[in-house]
């Protein structure tokens, strides 16, 4: 078993406390990512969409997972659990510092997890404090205007990396 750490990083514009729309443990929040086979190598085609709220049964039936894999390849099963708490939110400093800040953890079993892309249903606040809701980085970027402070908002640059976390 490893655990890797989702570690992201973007430009920010006048924005801060970038994060999933109910916070770094929203349970809805879908992270979608390949997955890559420890026993042959094989990377999968698509990506697969895992999140919190959702959890499957164990192989062996003891326990629960968010995911569980066949590899299309030798269908060797692995497994994908999300592990909560470890998560913040995408600040202004820290990203003007280039520092890639911790999003969520992953304890995958038979798989590693590969190339994160970013989706829908992120927040942020801006600088004068108007809450931006249901930002769609899908497009790999956002742009917007804040009434109240009277300049654009925006993120872009995304960037995403898994570490192992020791
Ligand atoms: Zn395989």
């Amino acid at each position: 078993m490893v655990n890797y750490m989702l570690k992201i990083i973007a430009e920010l514009e006048n924005l801060t406390n970038l994060q999933p729309q109910a916070g770094c443990d929203d349970p809805d929040f879908p992270y979608y990512f390949k997955l890559k086979c420890n026993n042959c190598g094989e990377l999968s085609q698509k990506e697969t969409c895992v999140s919190l709220g959702e959890t499957v049964p164990m192989p062996n039936g003891r326990s629960t997972t968010n995911l569980v894999q066949k590899c299309k390849l030798c269908g060797r099963e692995g497994t994908v659990l999300l592990i909560p708490g470890r998560g913040r939110a995408l600040t202004l400093e820290a990203s003007e510092s280039g520092e890639y800040t911790p999003l969520m953890l992953f304890d995958c079993r038979g798989l590693e997890p590969v190339g994160f892309v970013f989706g829908d249903g992120w927040k942020a606040e801006s600088t004068s404090g108007t809450k931006f809701d249901g930002i769609d980085l899908s497009q790999g970027e956002y742009a917007d205007y804040d009434e109240n402070g009277q300049f654009p908002v925006m993120v872009s640059n995304l960037r995403a990396i898994f570490v192992v976390d020791k």
